[in-house]
């Protein structure tokens, strides 16, 4: 369950070094490289999914959780304030890394300031309508 090719797969299993916060059987939780803010982290499962839509039901149960009790060390132990969480999925999402991943990222109402944000899209009631209907 493992890509060779895949650099997250070697990271996750220890065959390349990185920053680990956390590690249990399915996951390494490991400092962002390039964080965007003081703590920034990724959780990885150990076994090679691209995304989301590859994973387990029961293994993407696990990831919330995770993110919970990292979150809250980081407002213990980091003193942030808030915390957003990213999960790209698909390059035209801006995953640049095709081994699922979900970044943890505090944020600090004073410093350490970064940029989570999306313009929004022009969208009528009529079309809000049709993608609601499409969707239920
Ligand atoms: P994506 O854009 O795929 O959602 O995020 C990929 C993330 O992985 C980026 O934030 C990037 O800084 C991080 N990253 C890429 N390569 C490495 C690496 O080799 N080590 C670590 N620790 N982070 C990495
Ligand atoms: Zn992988």
């Amino acid at each position: 369950m493992r890509d060779d090719n895949c650099i997250f797969c070697k990271i996750a299993n220890g065959d390349i070094p990185a920053r680990t916060i956390y590690e249990d059987d399915d996951f390494r939780i490991i400092m962002d490289a390039a964080p965007a803010t003081r703590g920034h982290s990724l959780i990885l499962p150990k076994n090679h999914y691209a995304n989301l839509f590859e994973m387990p039901e029961e293994l993407a149960a696990k990831v919330l959780p995770l993110a919970k009790k990292v979150g809250a060390d980081m407002i213990e132990k980091l003193g942030s304030d808030g915390m957003n969480l990213v999960q790209n999925n698909g390059e035209v999402a801006g995953q640049t890394v095709h081994h699922f991943h979900l970044h943890l990222i505090p944020r600090y109402a004073d410093g350490c300031k970064t940029d989570v944000t999306w313009s929004h899209a022009d969208l009528s009631d009529a079309e809000l309508d049709d993608i609601c209907n499409l969707l239920q």
